[in-house]
């Protein structure tokens, strides 16, 4: 059964919340500041599968909490509430690790939905197979899993989030071809093309750390100058 941290600090929806994923058979848990989630997050017992966060809360902001739950290592999918007409909060959010976002008020079958979704990258196992080739790619020394969004490196396995392995995919899907930022941030984060974010970059990044064997002179990811990025396989 999967278990669920819904961190929210308005008693009446992480109580609406908890009433609802325990209706669908998920164990919920709840935290009601960000500290409590901050040390929940980062001591991994028992392990969490999903995070719900939302970004104004007392003591640690939402994004504070992403930001400490990456760094600790945790990857576990994080989906954030922010209110509307908050769109720089949800780039932020993005741009701190979190795999989705739900803008509050939001419906309960579209916030069901989102974590359905989530939380099938938990189950790779069960699922039907795709070709073994459609699911494994080899880069130099490491070998990329998208299916279980894990990449085998000589310094141990890695683990994908969500948003990490979908711009892998992006670029993969389009290997030698300049994508830009725009159709990126459209795709994979399903936010407008024009959004000004760095968080493109940035996951760019972390993918290269993974994946390059010198990460400051990418041979994989390369930069295409004012355009966006291409995958050199
Ligand atoms: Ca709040």
């Amino acid at each position: 059964m999967a278990r669920i941290l819904v961190v929210e600090d308005e008693d009446h929806l992480a109580d609406g919340l908890r009433f609802n994923l325990e209706a669908e058979g998920y164990e919920v848990e709840i935290a009601r500041d960000g500290a409590q989630a901050a040390l929940r997050l980062t001591d991994a017992q028992p392990p969490l599968d999903l995070v719900i966060l939302d970004i104004m809360l007392p003591e640690l902001n939402g994004y504070e909490v992403a930001q400490r739950t990456r760094a600790s290592g945790n990857y576990v999918p994080i989906l954030i509430l922010t209110a509307k007409d908050q769109n720089s909060d949800l780039v932020r959010g993005l741009e701190e690790g979190a795999d989705d976002y739900l803008l509050k008020p939001f419906h309960l079958n579209e916030l069901l939905a989102r974590v359905r979704g989530l939380l099938r990258r938990r189950r790779w196992d069960g699922g039907p197979r795709e070709e073994e080739s459609q699911r494994t790619l080899d880069i130099g020394a490491v070998t990329v899993h998208f299916d279980r969004f894990e990449i085998s490196t000589p310094a141990g396995v890695v683990r994908l989030t969500t948003r990490e392995a979908a711009l892998l995919r992006a670029l993969v899907e389009r290997s030698g071809e300049a994508v830009t930022r725009g159709e990126l941030l459209e795709e994979v984060w399903g936010l407008r093309p024009d959004t000004q974010t760095r968080v493109v970059d940035s996951f760019v990044v972390r993918l290269r750390r993974y994946l390059e064997p010198d990460p400051a002179k990418p041979r994989h990811i390369v930069s295409v100058r004012g355009h966006g990025y291409r995958f050199v396989p």
